[in-house]
């Protein structure tokens, strides 16, 4: 089957109201970041929430016959559990009285043909990294925003990268005004290590490159 485009994926991910935390332009800057380096190995991601990031590093890696590992224990943020602000009453388990996002999660990867691309790894990522030693050519942090989990995020998945590896961190605001300063923070830390040069950002979305 031949591959989506981004307008075509763009297209699809709005006629069927995909839920998610990713705007337009974040989302053809991570596809075509992809696009660039799937085909050298493996993509991971940290929060995939209804798996929206999922469909573009997805449909990526589809294209080059890559994969994709989702990281995610689908029990939402902080900002997602019932009575704060980003909760979704449609992801909700009744029985388990507790958020849950695998459901419609696994729908979307159905949706867009990926079940045989994306690999869903549901845990936290403390828990993945625990016993994590397959090389990645792209990581895209997107998992709990606060500045411990953020820098922890970011130091420990850059470190997997193999060299021209991509890390790809969301939500980064350089002004206090404009968001969270975790995954600013996060993105400095890595780049004062020295091993990573900067690409560029788009929007919310900062791109790192392993030199
Ligand atoms: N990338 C998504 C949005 C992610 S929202 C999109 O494109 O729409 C943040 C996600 O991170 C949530 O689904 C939450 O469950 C997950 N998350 C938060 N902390 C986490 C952790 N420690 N380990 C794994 N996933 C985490
Ligand atoms: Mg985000």
């Amino acid at each position: 089957m031949k591959s989506m485009t981004i307008v075509e994926l763009q297209t699809k991910v709005e006629e069927h109201d995909i839920k998610g935390f990713l705007a337009a332009d974040e989302a053809a800057a991570l596809y075509s970041w992809a696009n660039r380096v799937a085909q050298f190995g493996p993509i991971l991601e940290i929060g995939s929430y209804c798996g929206k990031s999922s469909l573009f590093l997805g449909s990526a890696c589809k294209a080059h016959d890559s994969v994709l590992f989702a990281v995610d224990h689908h029990r939402g943020s902080e900002e997602h559990q019932l009575g704060e602000l980003y909760h979704d009453p449609e992801l909700f388990d009744p029985v388990a009285q507790k958020f849950d996002s695998l459901p419609t999660f696994r729908r979307n990867l159905e949706l867009f043909a990926l079940t045989d691309t994306v690999i869903a790894v549901v845990a936290s990522s403390k828990l993945a990294a625990k016993a994590w030693a397959t090389p990645l050519m792209m990581v895209f942090i997107d998992g709990g925003h606060s500045h411990a989990m953020a820098m922890a995020d970011c130091d420990t998945w850059s470190r997997h990268l193999q060299s021209g590896g991509v890390l790809a961190v969301h939500d980064v605001f350089a002004h206090p005004e404009a968001g969270g300063q975790g995954p600013y923070l996060a993105v400095n830390s890595v780049l004062a290590r020295g091993d990573f040069v900067w690409r560029e950002q788009i929007n919310s979305l900062a791109i790192l490159q392993r030199r």
